[in-house]
């Protein structure tokens, strides 16, 4: 039998790359304009607002899609919005099954009614912890990635604010935002900063932009993982019979189990592929490389881990020992050190699984 979608929530999972800003629930957004006087929104009825961030999200393009981020972003701009907003995170998350999760945000979004960027990380962590503490079922940690914003050149500040609360919560590093014209090469302070510091990062690279982006990522700035890498298949040749040919920075990736944080859904509203059925993580699956699932952002996608994996269940016929694995691969991917990575694999996943597994 495959697995149902109540059954995908009940097992334990892990989320390497959901954004913040991407993530609110539309209530909280429509009571958090009213609060923090953001008078922009498109319509103050939650039913209206959510069906308005995802047909934005529809529209096909990766700049219109960005746009729907300056509400969200416009309503956290104080402390006790950015608290709200974290907890609430981390309790839609736990309630979705979810035990670990890596949630970013680009500190320097939200510093436009006065916050600090050290104000804005410590409400976030804040809001994590109390999210975390209130939350049921398996429980569930969450660690924070700073974004830097590509097309901005603030990296280098943003690199040092992730360094000096890598103690307290933050997890890493990531830099985000319209790939077209800005290079992560931009950035190659940040990373090489970053490298000395023994600190990790993540880049988004090939998600809309091809392998020029995912080779600059990975072998001029020292990406860890790479958020979404859809378009490494260009790098791929599949034959009549089904055998694959990897190109030398495919094969690269592969031998090297660089993670790959794939997003179905959102890829799916970017363009970077036709229909689940199309999309390249079923033949990435297929050939081993280190898939993850993610939901990328859960309000324009109007998704959860949950729903993706039970999409791609539905598409490619995956069984509980391929979401299993998919899950293993994220553990095995999280910027938290190992023993606490093989602890959660061990105690709770592996577990959790065999639960879900055997049950009659
Ligand atoms: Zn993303």
């Amino acid at each position: 039998m495959s697995p149902s979608l109540d059954d995908i929530r009940r097992a334990p999972k892990v989320l390497l790359h959901d954004h913040l800003d991407g993530g609110l629930r539309a209530e909280t957004i429509v009571e958090l304009a009213r609060e923090t006087g953001y008078d922009r929104l498109p319509t103050v009825d939650p039913d209206n607002l959510r069906l308005w961030f995802q047909e934005a999200a529809d529209s096909g393009s990766l700049e219109r899609y960005l746009e729907t981020f300056e509400h969200t972003v416009g309503v956290m701009q104080t402390r006790e919005s950015l608290v709200r907003v974290a907890a609430e995170c981390a309790q839609d998350l736990a309630a979705d099954g979810v035990v670990y999760a890596e949630v970013r945000y680009a500190p320097e979004q939200h510093t436009t009614m006065g916050l600090s960027l050290d104000q804005v990380v410590e409400a976030v962590l804040e809001g994590f912890k109390l999210g975390s503490e209130q939350a049921g079922g398996h429980g569930i940690r969450v660690g924070t990635l700073l974004t830097a914003m590509r097309h901005k050149a603030r990296s280098m500040e943003i690199a040092e604010l992730a360094v000096r609360y890598r103690d307290v919560g933050v997890v890493g590093f990531d830099i985000a935002g319209a790939e077209a014209g800005y290079p992560p090469t931009r950035h190659l302070d940040a990373f090489e900063y970053l490298q000395r510091e023994n600190a990790h990062f993540t880049i988004h690279a090939g998600e809309a932009f091809g392998l020029p982006s995912i080779w600059q990522a990975i072998q001029w700035c020292g990406a860890d993982r790479l958020g979404h890498g859809v378009r490494i298949i260009d790098d791929i040749s599949v034959a009549g019979d089904g055998s694959a040919k990897l190109g030398r920075l495919a094969a690269y990736v592969r031998d090297k189990r660089i993670p790959l944080e794939m997003c179905p859904t959102s890829n799916l509203q970017t363009g970077a592929a036709d229909s689940i059925a199309d999309h390249p993580i079923g033949l990435l699956r297929r050939l081993h490389f280190r898939v993850t699932v993610n939901t990328d952002n859960r309000l324009m996608s109007s998704t959860s881990v949950s729903l993706e994996f039970a999409k791609l269940v539905e598409a490619f016929g995956y069984g509980w020992d391929d979401l299993q694995w998919f899950t293993v691969n994220a553990m095995k991917s999280a910027f938290l050190p190992f023993d606490e990575r093989l602890a959660l694999i061990n105690g709770v996943i592996k577990p959790g699984f065999a639960q879900r597994k055997w049950q009659p």
